[in-house]
């Protein structure tokens, strides 16, 4: 049994290895990658469902359907701006710029120094043998500032202090971030869910 992410983001498939090898889980993960799955939902929900079904169709179509096949949505949400960019994170843009930069224009523009931010994952996993899936979620609350700072991660991340530190996502080493994380969080409630849900052990 392996599990096979649904992703084009190179940082996503290398923080999702992390934090399984943090929560010690034996199961091997690969990327699959499907064409033209449009991230056209309302809500995380329903593009990360999206994103998963699509996966297990051409698990199906190529193979027998021996693996969990899974997909995260996820996205910065600013409350004091009726929490966008949520789930068009992706989309985000401002005067033509690429979305961090974007962000950092907005907020610059609107002369807002520093404004409590929360990044949201949601995980959709297809199991193994049936169309039953699981949904997870997980979130971690900080602020955002127009100053970028640092260079790990990607997307706002160098926007972004967690509560309760002092380094942005950007100036984190990879293994902190992944053990605070919105995505920590949420692959950690899909791993205990998994434990309870599938047979997982031969
Ligand atoms: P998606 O889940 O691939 O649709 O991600 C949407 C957007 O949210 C990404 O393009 C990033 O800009 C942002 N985002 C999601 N998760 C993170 C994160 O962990 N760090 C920084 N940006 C993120």
């Amino acid at each position: 049994m392996r599990l096979r992410l649904v992703t084009g983001n190179a940082h996503k498939l290398q923080e999702f290895g992390s934090i399984l090898r943090g929560l010690d889980c034996w199961l091997p993960l690969d990327k699959l990658d499907v064409e033209g799955v449009v991230e056209c939902g309302a809500t995380y929900y329903q593009n990360a469902y999206r994103k998963a079904r699509s996966g297990l169709l051409s698990v199906l179509t190529t193979g027998p359907d021996d693996c969990i096949v899974l997909a995260d949505d996820s996205g910065l949400e600013l409350p004091l701006f009726d929490n966008m960019p949520g789930s068009h994170s992706a989309r985000f843009r401002y005067a033509s710029l690429s979305e961090r930069a974007a962000l950092a224009a907005f907020l610059s523009e609107y002369r807002v120094s520093s404004t409590p931010a929360r990044f949201v994952c949601w995980i959709v996993a297809f199991l193994p043998g049936s169309c039953r899936c699981l949904a997870c979620s997980g979130a971690v609350a900080g602020t955002v500032t127009p100053e970028s700072r640092g260079s790990q991660g990607f997307g706002y991340d160098p926007l972004f202090t967690p509560d309760g530190y002092s380094l942005t996502f950007g100036e984190m080493h990879a293994g902190l971030k992944d053990r605070i994380s919105h995505r920590a969080q949420a692959v950690e409630a899909l791993w205990c869910s998994l434990q309870g849900a599938a047979p997982l052990r031969p």
